[in-house]
């Protein structure tokens, strides 16, 4: 069946097109240049932005996909978690559609679909397999038996997102919004073992699969007004690399831990941080090493997009899952335990 893929529920408007697990259109409107002086996505701006690209965007697709609307056999959106407002745009266009056209409607998880995408590029998700998660919003490793239909945390961030400590880090250094794309790209140039900075929740007595960046995102800005107190210069190569290191050496630590505790052979990366060029190095690495199987959808999939709605809509209709209602909500705290909104 061919499944358009609505998401809204940050600053990207993504429109997607998938034949089962092919892709056949990803089209992404953003506003994050719209955000980048305030130093983070703002809400109103966010809506308003979803609002004008959303027929736009909707066109673009189609014609990429060389398919009409009258071609679509389902719709899936993005029911949550995200910004309400955000999440709105984009759920009341996709019952739109869905009335429209008389073809069903999948109202499905954020986070879910960020897994489900890699489908696209690798074939059917193996399952059960073990999820990191991490983004702007988000940081989770969850155990996946079925990706529409049980997901389990197994842990989670206790304070930020590594998204986010990668957006505020690179406001620390100057470096700007969003933070991940160019501390990426700094710390290519520098040391990653210049300077050790902490590695949160890692000790003995520690949950062992739950994260903690807040703490080494204060330690970096200390460290960086120290240096500019004492008048000196900021290596800002050197801090990128290593406050990147300290925060994928955790993330992958965790990762392979939770995999071998738990049985699971395939380690599968979502979420923008997974776009990350060293991220996805020591994983690779580090699941070798460890004899598992490491799946990572390519950048322009990691971060939000469309095409991983109509993924895992695609999903729910291969494994005949009942459709959603047109009364489900835009859940702006929709929990990642579930796959997809009934009603
Ligand atoms: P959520 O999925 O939690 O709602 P989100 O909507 O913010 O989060 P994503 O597109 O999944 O969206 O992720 C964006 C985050 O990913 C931002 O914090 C950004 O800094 C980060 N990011 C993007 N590219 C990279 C990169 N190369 N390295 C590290 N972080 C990155
Ligand atoms: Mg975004
Ligand atoms: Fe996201």
């Amino acid at each position: 069946p061919l499944v358009l893929g609505i998401e809204t529920s940050c600053d990207e408007t993504g429109i997607g097109i998938v034949r089962g697990t092919t892709l056949l259109a990803d089209a992404v409107a953003s506003s994050v240049d719209e955000h980048a002086r305030f130093g983070g996505v703002v809400p109103e701006v966010a809506s308003r932005a979803h609002l004008e690209a959303m027929v736009p965007t909707v066109r673009r697709a189609l014609a990429d996909a060389g398919v009409t609307m009258r071609d679509i056999d389902a719709i899936a959106v993005t029911s949550g978690p995200g910004l309400a407002g955000a999440l709105l745009v984009g759920v009341a266009a996709a019952k739109g559609y869905s009335v429209a056209l008389d073809k069903p409607l999948y109202g499905v998880n954020h986070l879910a679909s960020h897994v489900c995408v890699d489908q696209l590029e690798h074939g059917r998700l193996p399952e059960p397999c073990m999820a990191l998660l991490v983004s702007g919003g988000h940081s989770s490793l969850l155990l996946v038996p079925d990706i529409t239909s049980d997901v389990r945390p197994l842990g989670s961030t206790i304070d930020d997102a590594a998204g986010e400590a990668f957006d505020k880090v690179a406001r620390v250094l100057g470096l700007g919004f969003p933070g991940g794309p160019v501390i990426d790209r700094w710390a290519r140039e520098g040391d990653r073992a210049a300077i050790a900075f902490p590695r949160g929740l890692t000790g003995p007595r520690d949950a062992p699969f739950d994260f903690s960046f807040s703490g080494l995102k204060t330690s970096v800005a200390r460290w960086v007004e120290a240096r500019q107190r004492a008048g000196e210069s900021v290596p800002v190569a050197d801090v990128a690399a290593s406050f990147q290191e300290a925060v994928v050496d955790v993330l992958t630590r965790k990762a392979i831990r939770a995999c071998k505790e738990n049985g699971v052979e395939h380690l599968m990366m979502g979420g923008g941080v997974s776009a990350n060029t060293r991220l996805r190095a020591l994983a690779q690495e580090r699941c070798d090493a460890a004899g598992i199987v490491l799946r990572v959808p390519r950048p322009g999939l990691c971060t939000d997009n469309g095409a991983m709605v109509a993924a895992l809509g695609a999903e729910m209709v291969a494994r005949d899952r009942a459709p959603s209602t047109l009364s489900i909500p835009a859940d702006s705290s929709m929990p990642v335990t579930v796959s997809q909104a009934v009603s």
